[in-house]
């Protein structure tokens, strides 16, 4: 079986190290491919060709640069079926939803083609007499990021572009768990013809990891994952004298209303909680109803995800995929005993599924866990799986209190037919991306993904201007030119 390269300095070159690791179709179990575990040396390489690129790069002006992002966009759109279905393979999510994934990549590069106004800097004549002042943004040098399993497509794609079109070069690294998907975008990347080294791919886990953090050439890095490996990154990135940006897990709460319209609540939040299933840092885990909401929307949501049909994501009736890996569906599985063990009403129970023809697969069906304690480890962890808590309480205060006692700030969602409460949620609710009758508050790619508390670590966010300002640094300049020295000549 082959080994995926990794894409250095315009070639694709084997990882210097020797360990390798199986990516696995959590579908069926099957081994797809090998990916090198990675090694320090594969990211000396990288940063290497990267900072010997960017000095040419950074002098290509902005209207130039873009022009290969606007290819990009159209090489993308052009693959969109292929690249789903090698996402689909490795991640385990429906086709349709690999799709949507390349949406959101795409978007972002749309917006990064606005970089030579988002590049824009500014001015102040006559600051004094004679004297102007003016601020330009300028590349730092060479950008990292380092990407979770489970959106391959999409989550380099809120930063690279912004990177590359500000005149940075760059170091993808994707999960050692979803490679294949990034590997199959650089191939057809290549008939861009970047200058050599502006974009690298580096294959690894932890190793490669560490190396990028420490590594000299390297001062900006992106990070997506988890919470504990996100405070890693920026604990050890920030100590090594560079910017980082690292985003991390999530619990997120859906508060529905008596007053929520019933049918589209119900099927919004199944939605968000069993999409992808239950493996997206927006998905609702929580569901807390006020007063007399619960009688009115928990039956109808359990025959909602009972309905749901899970299966292999490439047939094109099933509406949710496995779980990513093994020790993946094991946790979500004893997380869900843990939440029963701790009180909790099992009204929807999705282990022990399996699935005719693919019954080596990772799959656990849509569990909802009823009156589930707060207190309890299925409600303070998350599960990333497709299992949803379900929490009683009296006043739309109880329920802002509860979503504000939790460590993780990603994202929250209201359900109502009332602007007062909207409002009320909206302007109290700790969390950096807030839904209104929405069940997966996903920024588009021209606002910021705003993850708050231990969802993130950093000052700047991806995409947009968030991304513009986090890879570039500003430059203040004062200027006097005075009108006698003109008259002399
Ligand atoms: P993960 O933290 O296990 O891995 C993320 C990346 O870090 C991978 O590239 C991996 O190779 C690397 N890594 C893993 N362990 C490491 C270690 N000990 N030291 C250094 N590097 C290490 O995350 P995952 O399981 O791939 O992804 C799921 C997590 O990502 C969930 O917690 C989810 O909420 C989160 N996520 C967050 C967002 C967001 O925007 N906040 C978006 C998507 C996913």
């Amino acid at each position: 079986m082959t080994v995926l390269k990794n894409y250095i300095n315009g070639q694709w070159v084997d990882s210097k190290g020797s360990e390798v690791l199986d990516v696995i179709n959590p579908a069926t179990g099957k081994s797809l491919t090998k990916v090198p575990a990675g090694s320090a040396i594969d990211i000396q390489d990288a940063a290497k060709a990267a900072h010997e690129a960017w000095s040419a790069w950074r002098n290509t002006p902005a209207t130039q640069r873009v022009q290969y992002l606007y290819a990009m966009k159209q090489i993308l759109e052009k693959h969109t079926d292929e690249i789903a279905e090698i996402c689909t393979r490795e991640c385990g999510k429906t086709y349709a939803e690999s799709k949507a994934e390349m949406v959101r990549a795409v978007e972002n590069i749309e917006v990064a083609c606005g970089i030579p106004t988002l590049l824009q800097g500014e001015f102040s004549e006559d600051i004094a007499r004679g004297v102007d002042e003016f601020m330009i943004r300028q590349p730092l040098g060479v950008g990292a990021c380092i990407s979770p399993f489970n959106f391959p497509i999409m989550i380099p794609f809120w930063f690279m572009p912004y990177a590359i079109a500000c005149g940075n070069t760059y170091i993808v690294k994707p999960s050692e768990k979803v490679p294949m998907t990034m590997a199959r975008i650089f191939e057809l990347l290549e008939s861009l013809h970047l200058p050599k080294g502006v974009l690298n791919m580096v294959h690894g886990g932890r190793e490669t990891v560490d190396a990028i953090l420490e590594h000299p050439f390297i001062p900006a890095i992106s990070f997506v994952g988890s919470t504990p490996v996100a405070r890693h990154v920026y604990q050890t990135g920030t100590a090594h004298g560079k910017r980082v940006q690292a985003q991390g897990g999530a619990k997120n709460a859906v508060v529905v209303m008596p007053d929520a319209d019933e049918d589209t609540t119900v099927k919004i939040i199944a939605d968000s909680a069993f999409g992808c299933a239950g493996q997206r840092c927006l998905a609702a885990s929580v569901v807390i109803t006020v007063g007399e909401a619960s009688k009115k929307i928990l039956e109808k949501l359990v025959v909602a995800a009972r309905s749901r049909k899970t299966g292999d994501g490439m047939s094109p009736e099933v509406e949710m995929g496995p779980v990513i890996t093994k020790e993946s569906k094991d946790r979500i599985e004893s997380l869900i005993q843990s939440g029963v063990d701790d009180g909790a009403d099992l009204l929807l129970d999705g282990r022990n599924l399996k699935i005719a023809d693919f019954e080596n697969g990772y799959f656990v069906g849509p569990t909802i866990l009823g009156n589930v304690n707060p207190e309890s480890k299925a409600y303070q962890t998350e599960i990333f799986g497709p299992v949803l808590s379900v929490v009683h309480v009296e006043t739309l205060d109880d329920a802002i209190n509860l979503i504000n006692s939790n460590k993780y700030g990603n994202s929250a969602c209201l359900f109502t037919r009332s602007g007062a409460a909207a409002r009320k949620f909206r302007h109290e609710t700790m969390a950096g991306n807030i839904g209104v009758n929405i069940g997966v508050a996903a920024p588009m790619a021209f606002f910021p993904f705003s993850g708050w508390k231990e969802s993130f670590f950093g000052d700047l966010h991806g995409q947009t201007s968030h991304a513009v300002e986090f890879y570039t640094q500003t430059k203040v300049v004062i200027e006097r030119w005075n009108e006698e020295w003109t008259r002399k000549f």
